[in-house]
């Protein structure tokens, strides 16, 4: 049975913590529910918000439609010799997961530790962080598609996987309902430290280094770093990382010789928050949102901050960044209802 509420106030359900209202609500905890949720929205239909975390969301004050929050629970494991088979449903808590898989010893989630949300939203934008991102880590998705009104599992190869993005975020939002993803972990396995500031935080662990050396490293950098959301309200990076051509490249290079950059095939990519940073919006505060102290690629609500006022802070910093970069800033999360 679906239990459809109206009016429901998403406040602690976005980790921007704006004051969103969704016109009707509804809390998925079963699969057998969502041949109903489709049965339903094809009798009444009417926009659809698939809900996880909402960490990567922001939301509009009022939500037409219908909100659609994915709390499937579950988790099952298969180890045949060193390869481990972990399926987990789509509402599990990212975080928490990872943590789980750690403390099995296994490797293949550490570097993905402490991004907020829920399992069934991280392969929407591919997750990623410190040279990782989850289709490395992907077996298959199992979803619903709406579409079709049935059950079926998309291999890593049919999601579309690309930085930041996928088949269910850019290609086909909404058709696809996440309802568990099957990761492939291993209990041996090589560490990823390509990141300096991961080699850093290690350089004094003595050997041998294990997931969990990782794990931990990459929750201390990130807590000195990113503001809490249940504090400070954000979204995590608000931009993506532009890429360049390498002529574009090696002209910034020449009139910004500390510019951080790193080849990405026959272009580069710039990091987004140097850019930022260099053209002083770190620590900029706006009314009730600024540009984060201690990392510019987050922008973050004071309190009482509206999503508007959120977009016009990040267009005065888009312009900026064209005008003295000749770079394009695109914006990371997803705005619901779209702006277009
Ligand atoms: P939501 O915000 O609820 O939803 C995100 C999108 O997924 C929406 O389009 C939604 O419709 C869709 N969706 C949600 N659930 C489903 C489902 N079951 N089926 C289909 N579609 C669904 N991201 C990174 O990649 N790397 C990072 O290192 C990182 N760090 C962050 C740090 C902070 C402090 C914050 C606030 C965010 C960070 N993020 C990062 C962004 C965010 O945590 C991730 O994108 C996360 O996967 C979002 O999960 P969520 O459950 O909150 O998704
Ligand atoms: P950082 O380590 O200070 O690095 C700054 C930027 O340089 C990052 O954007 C990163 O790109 C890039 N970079 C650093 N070392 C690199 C290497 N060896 N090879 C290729 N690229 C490299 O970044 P940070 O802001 O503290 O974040 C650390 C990690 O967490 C990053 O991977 C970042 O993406 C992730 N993160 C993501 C979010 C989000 O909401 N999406 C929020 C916080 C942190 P990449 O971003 O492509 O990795």
């Amino acid at each position: 049975m679906l239990e459809v509420e109206s009016h429901v106030a998403l406040t602690g359900f976005n980790s921007f913590g704006f004051a969103a209202c969704a016109e009707h609500y509804v809390e998925i905890e079963r699969l057998e529910q969502l041949p109903e949720l489709e049965a339903y929205l094809r009798q009444q239909p009417q926009p659809l918000l698939l809900l996880g975390g909402g960490s990567n969301l922001l939301l509009a004050e009022q939500l037409p439609g219908l909100v659609a929050r994915i709390c499937l629970k579950g988790r099952q494991v298969s180890v045949e010799g060193e390869r481990v088979l972990l399926t987990l449903a789509a509402g599990e808590n990212w975080h928490e997961s990872v943590e789980y898989s750690v403390n099995q010893g296994w490797y293949g989630l550490e570097n993905l530790a402490l991004i907020p949300g829920t399992v069934g939203a991280a392969p929407v934008q591919n997750i990623g962080a410190y040279g990782v991102e989850l289709c490395q880590r992907l077996r298959a998705v199992q979803v619903f598609d709406r579409e079709r009104a049935a059950f079926t599992r998309l291999l890593t190869a049919e999601c579309q996987f690309s930085y930041r993005d996928s088949l269910f975020k850019s290609i086909a939002p909404e058709r696809y309902i996440i309802t568990a993803l099957e990761l492939e972990l291993s209990t041996r396995g090589s560490l990823n430290l390509s990141y300096g500031a991961l080699q850093q935080a290690l350089a004094e662990t003595e050997s041998p280094l294990t997931p969990r050396h990782v794990f931990e490293a990459v929750c201390r950098i990130r807590r000195s770093k990113l503001p809490d959301p249940l504090q400070l309200g954000n979204a995590g990076s608000y931009f993506k990382n532009p890429s360049v051509s390498a002529d574009h490249h090696a002209r910034l290079k020449q009139d910004y010789p500390d510019l951080v950059s790193y080849p990405d095939g026959e272009r580069f990519k710039l990091a987004a928050g140097w850019l930022i940073e260099r053209a002083g919006w770190k620590g900029h505060r706006q009314g009730d949102v600024g540009v984060h102290a201690h990392q510019a690629l987050v922008l973050v609500n004071y309190g009482g901050a509206t999503r508007e006022q959120v977009l016009t802070l990040a267009n005065a910093i888009v312009a900026d960044i064209a005008h003295r970069f000749a770079v394009t800033l695109e914006m990371e999360p997803r705005c619901y209802p779209s702006l277009d």
